[in-house]
Parts: structure tokens; sequence; C-alpha cells
């Protein structure tokens, strides 16, 4: 069988990818990013294509570049929330302005970078397996046009998105790499891109509706005339129809009479809590293959280029330290859980709170608040509401206090998680200690909410 040798390989061509290879090439060592599409395919991926915190974007590619060649709406001031029950419309302004962009272009321009950049790109290349010298990952084997070829490397970078087949592969047993992961903690999204004849009223928003089954509808304008709509269920849930609820809902607005959808892809995202460890030795994964996704808007793509850029940087380190064990490779982890991933964390845990209600329990609830103190209440919290408001909202909310108690002690546990996530342990040694202080707090929200447990 062929052998070629490498300090990186990087498996998938998405976001993550494509900066873990950029970053690897631009500090001079060797990598090769094997991508299963063709190189026509590669960069077209399944995603509601809004983006927030863009300015966060690690600067190892062109982001000018990238911005004037795939950002088409810059003036995303608003999260517009329509409810269906009541035709409400709530308004909540971004400090930032967000972005949605040509997701196809999108992606292509990255893999223009880190072609630009000197990675070694492999298009049509499949991965089938992890190889291993104990819990040593020491490469991969990959297929191309039924060649199969060994790839050494000192550290494989794992971007191979959601359903990785690496981590079926590999015998992670030994290491902390994090293996409480089921199908049940993936959401199931759809999405189509459609030109309409007129502007849409909504250019500067990113519109969501709720949906049965804990997901949402979401209606993203790449410009005033081509909008992403898509939506996605909770996979603990029953199966729901996507293609058909979303021509259902399709149908019934006005402003998508007589379009035409240009493009339709759907695919799985991890709605759940980040990896808990997303190392091994030799190994780290980065993006949808960590769970580096907002739970609750499945918003992965800020997430996946920096966790992409971090374990790259970690992994060069290692290299030049001849060191590549799980103990040199973990000041990722704790850049990942002490910047997004304590976030997104504690997002997990409204989410197993949501997930107990109805869809209908949870709009009648959102329903009952005015809107400007649902506003108040998620910018400034209750103390920036005047008395008759918050009187307004005792009395309307009547009926849903205990569900409202509820919210507010998952809420207090939020913040206590937010506190342990900030004190991840700096190496595996206080792992397992950090691990059963953060399991106290879930303990806690499964009894709070009575969810089953989630992991
Ligand atoms: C319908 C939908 C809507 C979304 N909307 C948004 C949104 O609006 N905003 C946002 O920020 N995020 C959104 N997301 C999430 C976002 O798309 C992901 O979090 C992000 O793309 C993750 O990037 P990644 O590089 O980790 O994985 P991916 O982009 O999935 O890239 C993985 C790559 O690996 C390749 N690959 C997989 N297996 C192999 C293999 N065995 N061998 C070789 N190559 C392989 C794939 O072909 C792919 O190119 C959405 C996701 C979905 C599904």
């Amino acid at each position: 069988m062929p052998t070629e040798s490498f300090d990186v390989v990087v498996v998938g061509g998405g976001t993550a990818g494509t900066f873990a290879a950029a970053t690897v090439a631009d500090a001079g060592l060797d990598v090769v990013l094997l991508e299963r599409k063709p190189e026509s395919e590669a960069g077209h991926i399944a995603c509601g294509d809004a983006i927030k915190g863009k300015s966060t974007f690690p600067d190892v590619i062109d982001r000018d570049y990238l911005k004037e060649e795939a950002f088409t709406n810059e003036n995303i001031q608003y999260a517009r929330f329509e409810n269906p029950q009541t035709e409400e419309v709530l308004e909540i302004p971004f400090d930032e302005a967000g972005a949605v962009v040509d997701r196809r272009r999108y992606g292509e321009v990255l893999l223009e970078e880190v072609d630009r950049l000197g990675v070694d790109m492999r298009y049509d290349t499949v991965v089938q397996d992890v190889r291993q010298d104990g819990e040593q990952v020491i490469g991969v084997t990959a297929t191309k046009n039924s060649t199969t070829t060994e790839y050494d490397a000192s550290v494989v970078i794992d971007a191979a998105g959601a359903m990785s087949i690496l981590q079926d592969q590999a015998d992670f047993s030994e290491t902390t790499f994090d293996t409480k992961v089921n199908y049940q903690q993936f959401c199931s999204a759809y999405r189509e891109i459609i030109e309409v004849e007129e502007p849409v009223e909504y250019e500067d928003s990113i519109v969501f509706m709720p949906t049965e089954e804990l997901g949402y509808l979401w209606y993203f304008p790449r410009t005033e005339t081509t909008i992403n709509a898509g939506l996605g269920f909770q996979m603990n849930k029953p199966p729901m129809q996507l293609v058909d609820v979303l021509k259902e809902d399709l149908s019934n607005r006005s402003e998508f009479e007589n379009a035409t959808v240009i493009d339709k892809l759907g695919a799985a995202l991890p709605t759940r809590r980040p990896y808990d460890s997303a190392v091994a030795p030799g190994y780290a994964a980065v993006g949808d293959a960590a769970a580096h996704v907002n739970p609750a808007t499945g918003g992965g793509i800020p997430g996946a280029a920096k966790a992409g850029h971090w374990a790259a940087e970690a992994a060069i380190e290692a290299i030049e330290d001849g060191d590549v064990s799980e103990s040199a490779l973990w000041e990722y982890n704790q850049r990942v859980m002490t910047d997004f991933g304590k976030r997104f964390a504690a997002i997990d845990l409204y989410n197993i709170w949501a997930g107990t209600y109805s869809v209908e329990e949870l709009t009648s609830i959102v329903t009952a608040l005015p809107g400007q103190a649902l506003i108040d209440a998620l910018g400034t919290g209750a103390a920036g509401m005047s008395l008759g408001l918050k009187l307004e909202t005792l009395g309307r909310t009547f009926g849903h206090w205990r569900t409202l108690y509820s919210l507010y002690q998952v809420h207090q546990e939020a913040q206590s998680l937010k506190e342990v996530y900030e004190d991840y342990p700096d190496s595996p040694a206080d792992f397992d200690r950090w691990q059963s202080r953060r399991d106290e707090i879930y303990d806690r929200v499964y009894d709070i909410t009575g969810a089953d447990p989630k992991y």
C-alpha cells in the first residue's frame, strides 16, 4: 500500500478543517487536507448561512477577501421571532451586525486560501480508517479512485463534521476523548435557497419561528431576494417530515409566491454540549466533529473556525516539542472550554429544560410575557423593568409560574456551570474531578426539569 508522511493530516475541508490546515501551513509545517468530495463540490455544505461574530474569525486567512467574495448581506441587525399562534413579532437587536453569506462561495474561498498557503490538497479522497499504535494515533488510511493510501502523521486533526467516521473507527477507550455521543443529541436539519420576486421586508433580520419537536423554522436573507429557508428537529423527538413542513410554511407566506428553489441540502448537527475532551494521543477533533455548535441556534461556523485554529496551534507546539501526547495537546481543550465552550454548555441546560415542554406550552409562555419585558429580561434581566411592567408581567404570566420558576432555577444552574467550565483543568490529571463537579450540576438540572439524562 502506498504511504505518505506529513506533520499533520487534516480530514475534512469545511470551516474547521480549512482553518486548521491554514494555521499549520502558515507555521511552515507539512500538512495535507483530505476531502471526500470532488473539487467542484467541496465547500457546498448544508447551512443556514448566517454568521454572528464574524469579527472573531482567526486572521490566518485573508478575511477581507472572504468578506468581499462571500458576505452577501452584512446588515443583519435583528433576530426576529414570529409567533404563529398570535402572529406577534418580537425583534431583538444585535450589539454587532451579523451577516448572511453565499455559503458555497464562502467554502470555496476558504479552500482557495488553504491552497495559497501551501496546504497539500487532496479531493475525492475518503478517509476510511484511523491507524493506531496502542492508544497513539499515527495516521489514517484513505481511498481515492479505488487506490488506498496510508497517511502517516504526528497529529491527525479530525474535521470530518457531525458524522465523523474517524471516531467510529478509532479506539479511544483508554483516553479522555469524549465517547458519550449518540444521535439523540443531534438535530436533523434541511434548507432550501429560494429566489423570490420582490425584496423581502426583513432583509436586515434573521427570522425564526418555533416548530414541533423543539426545532425552529428560519428565513435568513442572503440578499433582499435570495432567502435561505430551513428547519430542524431534535433527534430525541419523533421524526419530522422536514421537506413537507417547510413546503407547507412557504405556501402560507406571500413573499414566496412564484418563488424558485435553486438549491436543497440537509444534514445533521450536534446540538449538545461540546465534547468534554476533544483530544487523544496524536489526535484532535474540531468543529462539528467535537460538537462546537450553539445547541440552541445550531450556529457552528465561528466555533469551527476558532477550534480549527486553536487545535492546529496546539499541534504545532506539540510537534515542535517532540511530544504529541494528550497532555501536550490539552491546552486546546482548555481554550475551547473557557471561551465559547462554557456558553454552549450553559445553553445546553436551557435546551434540556425546553425539551420537557411542548412547543404550545413554550409559545404560550412567550406570548404571556409582554414583548418589551422579554427583551428586557433577555438583555438586562428583570432589574431593567419598570414596576408597572413587572406587575403586568406577573398578571399575564399567572398560570405559568411553576414553569417560570423552574426556568429561573435552570438559569441559576447555568451560571454555576459557566464557572465550572471557566475552571476547566489545565492538564488531564484533574479531568475526572472536573467532570464530577460538572455532572453534579447536570444531576440537579435533571431533578428540576424531570428530563431524562442527555449524557
Ligand atoms: C441545515 C444546517 C443549517 C445550519 N445553519 C447554520 C448557520 O446559519 N450558521 C452557522 O454558524 N452554522 C450553521 N450550521 C452549522 C454549521 O454549518 C456547522 O457547524 C459548520 O459547517 C461546521 O463546520 P465543520 O468544518 O466542522 O464541518 P463541515 O462543514 O460539515 O465539514 C466537514 C467536511 O468533512 C468532509 N468529510 C466528512 N467525512 C469525510 C471522510 N471520511 N473523508 C474525507 N472527508 C470527509 C465533508 O465532505 C466536509 O467537507 C448549520 C448546519 C446545518 C446542517
